[in-house]
């Protein structure tokens, strides 16, 4: 900017400086053509009382001669001459009359009126001679027009002349000097100023032609060529200028703005394309995962990747529950509660997305307490069923845009599907491992566990075969429903005394059995006897009617204190038959393969 305005200043001074260079030289021109016309006029002046003074001269002298021709021969025609010579000298008169006005000096003109007295003075002496000779007398008057006194006054006359004319020469030359050197004087200064106007000229053009085009022009290729490199960051000179020059930068201007705007595009883009890829990469993998801890590692990971301005939980409904807990987090969410009720949340009241913002027109979610983000909660759903709920924080002036909400609720859809095949899975997984009417382990389940046992033969294990006594006098008193109202029952009074000593699994039919690991003989031993106390002793009632006690038969086995592992379920076997033929309600404990 500064330079612009020197730039400016300097040109319009040097604009200014031209200008009065070539008044001050038009004026000194017209100075040294005045002191010319000057000299003109001495010289024509010098030149006019020259020619003057010396027709005086002549004139005189010729009138002498035709005075003295008269006198000496007598002839009409001399006379007559003299007297033409007499109009001369009146036409002389007015020239002299003139010459004062073309400016004589007094001098001069007393000078010249010497002439003209000596003049008359010669003319009276030989007008009087004319008439002496006239009267007869021609030698009087011979004498008078040859006598010392008229050749003194000739003389004299013609010295006179002769200073005259000198002094005029003197006078004009003097005039013609100081006109010539004044002339010299200003047309030296007319050519001096002359030359600086051309000096200032050429500098002035090659101040606009290096400064206003070369250097912009310079700058313009490189702008250009780093343009050509795709580097959009180069600064434009736009300086306002309205000429080619500035109408080519404002064109520059506009190329890289639309280069500007075609990287930011493309940036954009880029950006949009990892943001999709990144969202096909958890989709993937969200359905693929097996348990919910793999499901929130994998919206941990990528959710701040493909927001990295948003925080937030991924909240799941415990199956048959109304609360939600966060099952993961990303970039450290501020706002909400870990734990809520479905209540505690417009969105999974409204089953639709709903944004709680500081300031915001609309309510804010009982579950958030801090209001300075934006928060967006958006339910999981799958099949109309809500199965969570994916929680999203931003800082206010990151808000979310339209497009992001809407891949916020693409994946909300995805990672709800996730969830609900997920329980869906963990209740397939539940079926086929446990018993439909009594929720206890199946016949399956304790294959599987008997397997494990056998990779672990080290470890100890107490092994409990149950069957309920005349349990088909149940079936047949009260009716098959009752029957299994007991069978409910007595797994879970099994159930609660077995606890955390070991697995209670529905064997089949009214039988049951209990795996103990690390259990010894007097371990299992005491838990069977704990168990028979505890079935006999609850008091069965089915639809308000008291039923018969039940009581059961146990046999047991241990490993490897009684023997292998394979042979626990065998052994256990072996032993409740032996229990119910001694007669039931009681426990025994399988020796035979110790004793063997
Ligand atoms: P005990 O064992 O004392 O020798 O006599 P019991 O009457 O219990 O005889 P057993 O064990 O041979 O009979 C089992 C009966 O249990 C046969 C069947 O009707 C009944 N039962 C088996 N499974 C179920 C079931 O799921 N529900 C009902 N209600 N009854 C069942
Ligand atoms: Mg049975
Ligand atoms: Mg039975």
């Amino acid at each position: 900017m500064a330079s612009r305005m020197r730039l400016s200043t300097i040109t319009h001074l040097a604009y200014a400086v031209t200008l009065v260079l070539t008044a001050v030289s038009a004026s000194t021109f017209i100075l040294s053509a005045r002191s010319a016309s000057q000299e003109r006029i001495a010289i024509q002046q010098h030149l006019e009382v020259d020619d003057l003074a010396e027709e005086l001269a002549i004139v005189a002298e010729s009138r002498t001669d035709e005075a003295r021709l008269y006198v000496m021969r007598g002839d009409e025609q001399h006379l007559a001459k003299f007297y033409v010579d007499d109009d001369q000298e009146l036409h002389l008169e007015a020239s002299l009359e003139k010459l004062s006005r073309l400016g004589v000096s007094p001098e001069e003109k007393a000078m010249f009126h010497q002439i003209r007295s000596a003049a008359d003075a010669i003319d009276k002496i030989e007008k009087d001679a004319i008439g002496a000779y006239r009267a007869g007398r021609q030698n009087d008057a011979q004498r008078a027009l040859f006598s010392d006194e008229h050749y003194r006054l000739h003389t004299n006359l013609l010295k006179q002349v002769e200073d005259v004319r000198s002094s005029i020469t003197a006078r004009s030359q003097g005039i013609v000097d100081a006109a010539k050197a004044r002339s010299d004087f200003f047309g030296t200064i007319a050519k001096s100023m002359l030359v600086l106007t051309a000096l200032m000229f050429l500098a002035v053009l090659y101040f606009v032609l290096s400064r206003r085009v070369a250097l912009p022009l310079i700058r313009m290729s490189n702008v250009v060529r780093r343009l050509a490199q795709q580097e959009y960051d180069v600064e434009v000179l736009d300086d306002g200028r309205r000429d080619e020059i500035g109408e080519m930068n404002h064109a520059i201007q506009i190329f890289r703005n639309n280069g500007l705007e075609r990287e930011r595009l493309d940036a954009e883009r880029r950006k949009d394309q990892r943001m999709k890829d990144l969202m096909l990469q958890m989709m993937h993998r969200v359905q693929a995962c097996q348990n919910q801890e793999e499901l929130s590692d994998v919206v941990s990971r990528f959710m701040p990747q493909i927001f990295p301005d948003a925080a937030g939980h991924l909240f799941v409904l415990k199956e048959q529950g109304s609360t939600l807990h966060s099952l993961g987090q990303w970039s450290g969410p501020t706002a909400s509660d870990l734990h809520f009720s479905i209540d505690d949340c417009w969105a999974l009241r409204r089953g639709r997305p709903h944004l709680s913002e500081p300031d915001g027109e609309d309510v804010t979610c009982h579950h958030i307490h801090i209001a300075e983000s934006s928060n967006l909660c958006i339910p999981l759903t799958a099949l109309g069923d809500i199965v969570g709920l994916l929680y999203l924080e931003t800082r206010t002036e990151n808000h979310a845009s339209q497009a992001d909400r809407l891949y916020f609720e693409l994946l909300a859809e995805n990672v709800g599907l996730a969830v609900a095949n997920l329980q869906f899975r963990q209740r397939l997984v539940g079926m086929a491992k446990r018993d439909a009417l009594t929720g206890l382990l199946n016949r399956r389940s304790l294959d599987e566990a008997l397997n494990r046992s056998l990779d672990n033969q080290g470890i100890a294990l107490g092994c409990i075969m149950i069957d309920i006594d005349y349990f088909k006098r149940f079936n047949d008193q009260f009716g098959h429903d009752a029957g299994d109202a007991v069978m409910q029952y007595v797994a879970r009074i099994l159930l609660e005394v077995v606890g955390e000593k070991g697995d209670v699994f529905r064997f089949g039919g009214e039988e049951f059995t209990i795996l103990l690991p690390g259990a010894t003989d007097t371990d299992a031993e005491k838990v069977a006897e704990h168990l028979r106390q505890a079935v006999e002793s609850a008091p069965l009632s089915y639809r308000g009617r008291l039923l018969d006690p039940v009581t059961i038969s146990l046999g047991i086995s241990t490993s490897p204190q009684g023997g292998p592992v394979s042979s626990v379920l065998e052994r256990a076997d072996r032993a409740l038959l032996a229990a119910k033929k001694n007669g039931r309600n009681q426990w025994i404990r399988d020796e035979i393969t110790e004793q063997a």
